[in-house]
């Protein structure tokens, strides 16, 4: 199959496919999540993990082409990664709505999930894979550095320098660890049953050393440790016998987590006890004996984090569902270990502090650091974003189209929104941007064991949240608007609302994107204040007047 590519150099250089930016711009969103540079695996459709960005070919070809001839009073409705019909709607309605994944509740799991997909009516878009707005693994990125750095001042008086964290999985999202770590100044050991991607982990530098032996993995991290310096090493094996391994070691870990694909048993979790080959042949001959095999591998999993817990390590599941497969493979307190949110994101959610992401439609990377330029500038006096974009500047490899990811305080979001439309209006910036984010904020996802887990007024699991945030970016006017289920932690258990707006420069564009954005971040607030955290009444009390109420 040829992929339709993604021109490389300047895309201001190239002529537009669509009729106008803001149906380019998801047009070249659409084309990016898909490209060599940015997806794992494009001829299978797979941005990253197993989230697939379309349904298959047929439907790809028709997005494009449905794309290009949308008009600017049209929408495109996009149902599970294939079009379903162009609407005659106004100037300031999304462009593409979409809905991917979402089953009736009471069918909501693996086993229907995968009937369905078998039939081709489904497909499973994780978060940003199906809302066409992956970054690469940068967004991953700087998410788990924001969680490392309230890990260190939080526990570790601002720093990880000199302590050890044992984590695993390398793969799209999990290869961000390692880098997040040196970030931070620690010594991390990351497990991986995968030797090419330890090999490919190495050679794109996101650790600095590799082995298959423990005790050598071990005297690396002790030297470093002892020294203070930064180091990092991939370990190939299995994260439950190494953890097990590890609950019985002369060197302690200070942190532990993992980010295997623990969420999805049968589809990306790897048993122990067999070669990675064996295991490959056995999820498709016989997936029984396969999830058999995986949920005794997670129990084990689980009980050596517990035990490493219990000997005084900083332990946290970091978002893949892990204690909830292991408390169905009989370790009931697993579910006992605190996530990463509930332990170091939800403060800053609270306060209005939430993941934005930007890309340059441009393909010019020159924008990227004009806009980097701008924040350090203005934002000289915060050391977590100054830490976060200087590092990004120096090492963050761009993947597909140049974008940046930054977590940021409602201030912060309306100074660079009005940097970036006046950026575009008066050229200063080569083409128009893509304003996103993760689905991981304020009200935009419904998770609870994961962004909604241990709400004080027990509404983990009301998802009319982002049902509500969905609705709301499509009355703002954000160009995009996505409804899905599942990402991060599985069928069933999360849902969740993505949405991006195109800045062209335009007054109309920039109302939309001011409405949006600070009327998601404002909902977000809201719905941490009503669940009774008074971090967020707090913040919404300083707000009043501002925003409506
Ligand atoms: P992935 O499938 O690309 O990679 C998972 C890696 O884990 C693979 O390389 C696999 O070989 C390895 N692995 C699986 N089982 C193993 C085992 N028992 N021992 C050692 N290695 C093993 O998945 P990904 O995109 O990197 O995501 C990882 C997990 O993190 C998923 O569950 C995902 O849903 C979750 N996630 C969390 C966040 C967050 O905000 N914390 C964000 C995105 C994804």
């Amino acid at each position: 199959m040829r992929l339709p590519s993604l021109p490389t150099g300047l895309h201001t250089d190239i002529p537009m496919q669509c009729l106008s930016w803001p149906q380019e711009g998801i047009y070249r969103l659409l084309l990016n999540s898909l490209s060599l540079d940015l997806a794992e695996n494009p001829c299978e459709f797979v941005v990253y993990g197993n989230g697939k960005a379309v349904r298959d070919e047929a439907a790809l070809q028709e997005l494009l082409h449905r794309l290009t001839t949308l008009q600017e009073d049209e929408t495109l409705l996009v149902q599970s990664g294939r079009p379903v019909g162009v609407f005659p709607t106004h100037q300031t309605a999304p462009r593409v709505l979409m809905s991917t994944a979402m089953l009736v509740p009471h069918w909501s799991n693996w086993h229907e999930f995968r009937v369905l997909e078998q039939k081709n009516l489904t497909l499973f878009g994780q978060s940003t894979a199906a809302s066409w707005a992956y970054i690469g693994a940068q967004g991953i990125l700087q998410a788990t550095f924001e969680t490392l750095w309230q890990v260190a001042k939080r526990h570790f008086h601002g720093t990880l320098n000199g302590r050890l964290v044992l984590t695993s999985g390398l793969g799209g999202m999990g290869c961000a660890q390692p880098l997040a770590v040196e970030m931070n100044g620690g010594v991390a050991i990351v497990v991986e049953a995968d030797p090419d991607k330890v090999r490919r982990r190495l050679e794109t530098n996101h650790i600095q050393a590799a082995t298959e032996d423990l005790q050598l993995a071990l005297q690396l991290a002790k030297e470093a440790m002892s020294t203070g310096q930064s180091r990092t090493i991939g370990l190939v094996g299995n994260a439950a016998d190494v953890y097990e391994a590890m609950a019985h070691a002369d060197v302690h870990p200070d942190i532990v987590t993992d980010q295997t694909s623990a969420h999805d048993l049968l589809g990306g979790y790897v048993p122990a006890g067999m070669s990675l080959a064996e295991s490959r042949h056995l999820r498709v001959h016989n997936p029984q004996s396969y999830l058999a095999a995986a949920r005794e591998t997670v129990r084990r999993h689980a009980k050596a984090m517990l035990q490493m817990a219990a000997a005084g390590a900083v332990v946290f599941e970091y978002g893949n569902h892990l204690r909830g497969q292991a408390a169905q493979a009989g370790v009931p307190e697993a579910t006992q270990l605190p996530s990463f949110v509930t332990l170091f994101a939800r403060d800053l959610l609270c306060v209005g502090i939430t993941p934005l992401r930007w890309v340059a439609l441009s393909g010019d990377v020159g924008d990227i650091y004009l806009i980097d330029r701008w924040l350090l500038d203005h934002y000289r006096e915060d050391e977590r974003l100054t830490t976060w974009l200087q590092w990004a500047e120096e090492r963050v490899h761009f993947q597909g189209l140049p974008a940046r990811s930054a977590w940021l305080s409602r201030d912060q979001q309306a100074s660079l929104l009005e940097f970036l439309i006046s950026g575009v209006r008066e050229g200063v910036l080569r083409a128009p941007l893509a304003i996103t984010r993760d689905h991981f904020a304020g009200a935009t996802m419904a998770s609870p064991h994961r962004e909604t887990e241990g709400m004080p007024d027990g509404s983990d699991a009301i998802a009319d949240w982002p049902v509500l945030n969905a609705l709301l970016t499509v009355a703002t006017g954000a160009t995009l608007v996505s409804l899905q289920q599942g990402g991060g932690v599985g069928i069933g258990y999360s849902m969740h609302a993505g949405m991006t707006v195109v800045v062209d420069g335009s007054p109309a564009s920039a109302k939309r994107a001011r409405q949006t954005l600070l009327g998601e971040l404002h909902l977000g607030v809201l719905r941490y204040a009503q669940a009774g955290y008074s971090a967020a009444q707090d913040t919404l009390t300083q707000w009043h007047g501002d925003e409506p109420s």
